[in-house]
């Protein structure tokens, strides 16, 4: 069984272990700088990796604490506690799971009233990017449809992304998996635009980046297993690399409005520097008063804030080798509201992997004590100090070697039983 094909992996390693190469450095450019002149010779550790497969095993007295953290029958997500001596009456719900869940972003129409003119403004014909595809005579699926206006965004958006010389874009479809070419094409370069509900194809098509996380494909459930810590999301199932797998979900709001102890959970979704992001506006297919209307918007910095309204989004916890990166996908229009930051698969994810996000070098500074992130080439952890000096090539292939030890384990206990 192949879920990604060799080259494919090849490209996934070699990603993720520039990025674990480049957080060694507090400045970037001093980082790539560093990176281009490396010598290939370090000394491999030979043995030991297997400390890091960082599965995650249940204890065997874990407490429900809920059925459904969703309270959507169609999307039930349940929440656990591992931790050690915790029984059903000494258990402290604590503070990080008492906010409103939702599926869906939030604007406050008070203070955010130019955003909340721009939502309802998308909502007549000439404000809305959409498609007639599945309408039209013959029937040509969306994607790499050249007549279908939400495919010619998305590749407008695709060329937003740094062009370097071999390394492919990273495209955002369906069915296509979406795999990161290059490192320094940081996330904020990673958008993409999909069909939606207003299309004719109602987004059931080619051009979809969202369906899986839509239709919920993934099970997923939350645990907690250290109290100084918060929740950690573990997926139970194979999620192949190129995956998008959860929406980071919360209230958008413009930096003047974001509140300061929420800074450190938000995520910036418009860069008000963004000169290409405002040509992409000035050309899209949209009438000129309500491209006014959002030209004005993308002079102002907005953030997804999931303090108070979140979904399982805000659970997933920082690895300094990570497994997700998160994207922008667009659908419908082009304001900070229709805007979905979506976590993607960056390699393989085994059943009993805990999902993480590199939350950045400065994250590391705010822990009391040193990183539990458990991967080999944590940059906050003395455990990891022989792996610390380690090439970019030889990084790469700790992370294939760590991840065919894994596979074989997948292949073993789950696999080849099924197939008997
Ligand atoms: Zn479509
Ligand atoms: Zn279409
Ligand atoms: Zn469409």
């Amino acid at each position: 069984m192949k879920y990604t094909n060799q080259e494919d992996h090849a490209r996934c390693f070699a990603l993720l272990a520039q990025h674990t190469y480049l957080s060694r450095f507090e400045d970037d450019t001093k980082g790539v700088r560093s990176l281009i002149n490396e010598k290939k010779k370090t000394v491999k550790p030979q043995k030991g990796l297997e400390r890091f497969l960082n599965f995650y095993v249940p204890s065997k007295s874990r407490i429900l604490i809920t059925r459904n953290i969703t309270f959507n029958m169609d999307d039930a997500i349940p929440v656990f506690t591992d931790i050690a001596g915790e029984t059903l009456e000494n258990l402290t719900i604590p503070k990080t799971l008492t906010f409103n869940y939702t599926d869906v972003n939030i604007i406050n129409q008070v203070t955010e009233r130019e955003l909340a003119r721009a939502v309802s403004m998308s909502q007549e014909k000439q404000n809305t990017i959409r498609c007639e595809c599945s309408s039209s005579d013959p029937f040509v699926p969306c994607y790499e449809n050249k007549q279908c206006s939400c495919y010619k965004m998305n590749v407008q958006m695709r060329c937003l992304q740094v062009e370097k010389e071999g390394y492919e874009p990273t495209e955002f479809a369906t069915f296509k998996p979406s795999y990161f070419s290059h490192v320094r094409n940081k996330f904020y370069n990673y958008i993409g635009f999909a069909c939606s509900d207003s299309c004719s194809c109602a987004g059931k098509c080619t051009n979809n980046s969202m369906m899986f996380i839509d239709n919920k494909t993934f099970p997923l459930e939350v645990i907690r297993t250290d109290k100084d810590y918060g929740f950690n999301v573990v997926s139970p199932v194979l999620i192949p690399a190129g995956t998008p797998v959860i929406e980071f979900v919360g209230e958008v709001v413009s930096e003047v409005n974001l509140n300061a102890e929420n800074v450190d959970y938000s995520y910036k979704v418009s860069y008000s520097d963004d000169e290409k992001w405002r040509l992409l506006i000035a050309d899209a297919p949209l009438s000129d008063d309500y491209k006014q209307v959002i030209y004005d918007l993308s002079y102002h910095n907005f953030y997804i804030d999931p303090k108070k309204h979140g979904n399982i989004g805000r659970m997933i916890g920082h690895a300094c080798i990570p497994n997700l990166e998160v994207v922008r996908i667009f659908r419908k229009s082009l304001s900070p509201a229709h805007v979905s930051l979506v976590f993607v698969a960056l390699e393989d994810i085994f059943p009993g992997t805990i999902l993480s996000f590199d939350y950045g070098p400065a994250f590391a500074k705010t822990l009391k004590s040193y990183c539990q992130c458990g991967t080999f080439a944590c940059r906050n952890n003395q455990k990891s100090d022989e792996y610390s000096k380690l090439s970019c090539a030889d990084i790469a292939l700790a992370i294939k070697d760590i991840h065919e030890i894994k596979h074989e384990m997948f292949e073993d206990r789950v696999m080849r039983p099924i197939r008997k």
